[in-house]
């Protein structure tokens, strides 16, 4: 039974990828950035799985029927849903166009209820999962990033949902909300210890990070497969938060 991962071609999604492959597992890959994604389904099948890469938009609406027709013709059967790829559109509330707003919650949020609502029936059938990437942002926003920070909280809302009309179904739904977490997304921001501003910018939030550390694509792709799998068998509807404490942190460090 196949795993369906979006946003697979980077960061978070491509961790998934490669941790859930293992010889005999079916991955669907979905991602807008096909040569990326390619990689991807590479590094899956050098491990011994199954790896259909989808070139997908995520902002249209058809996208999601599209992944589920072609994970259903490929593999039959659907054990869980990762719904995962995301983007910030960084601009302040007062400046920000309607367009960008518009964007964000296309891919973020709106793109999690397709996707969900396409997989239902073979969800239903598999007694599967779905589980989607939030974020810290979700409950705590940052300059910048509104438009962003309130899609990701209705990606949360919009998966407590699923669990409860779903549950009954025996599908589980959750999410997980990753703090600073290293990847395509803060490539620019943190990544590059190279460079004095990156450096500093990381220096400056591991100091407010009870573990004393930002995230790595790796961390979360743990949480997202314990929830999706076996391990998580009566967890349904909650938000797991990724982000070394830093949600608990409201005194700055000392
Ligand atoms: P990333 O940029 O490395 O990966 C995101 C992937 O989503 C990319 O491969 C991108 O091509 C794909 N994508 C974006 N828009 C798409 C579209 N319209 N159609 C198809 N694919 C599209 O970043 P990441 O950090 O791995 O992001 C994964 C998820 O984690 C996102 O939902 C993001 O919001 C969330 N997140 C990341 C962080 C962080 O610090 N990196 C923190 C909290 C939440």
């Amino acid at each position: 039974m196949s795993i369906v991962i979006t946003g697979a071609a980077s960061g978070i999604g491509r961790a998934v990828a490669e941790l859930a492959a293992r010889p005999g597992a079916e991955l669907v890959l979905a991602d807008r950035d096909a040569a990326r994604l390619d990689e991807t389904a590479e590094l899956v099948r050098a491990r011994g799985a199954r790896a259909l890469p989808l070139v997908v938009d995520l902002a249209t609406p058809e996208a999601a029927d599209e992944i589920v027709a072609a994970a259903a013709e490929e593999y039959g059967a659907i054990a869980a849903v990762v719904s995962n790829a995301g983007l910030i559109v960084g601009a302040p509330l007062a400046e920000m166009s309607a367009d960008s707003f518009d964007l964000s919650f296309a891919v973020n949020a709106r793109a999690t209820w397709l996707l969900g609502r396409a997989a239902y029936p073979l969800l239903k059938r598999s007694r599967g999962a779905l589980v989607a990437t939030a974020s810290m942002a979700a409950t705590h926003p940052t300059p910048g990033t509104g438009a962003y920070s309130a899609s990701k909280a209705a990606v949360v809302m919009l998966v407590k949902q699923m669990a409860l009309e779903w549950g009954p179904d025996g599908i589980r739904c959750n999410t997980v909300s990753p703090g600073p977490t290293l990847s395509g997304m803060t490539k620019d921001v943190f990544a590059d210890l190279e460079s004095f501003e990156q450096r500093a910018n990381r220096e400056a939030r591991e100091a407010h990070i009870p573990l004393r550390r930002v995230g790595t694509a790796e961390d979360v792709a743990r949480a997202v497969l314990f929830l999706a799998g076996d391990d998580a068998r009566h967890i349904t509807g909650v938000d797991l938060m990724v982000d070394g404490g830093l949600s608990t942190a409201l005194m700055p460090a000392v």
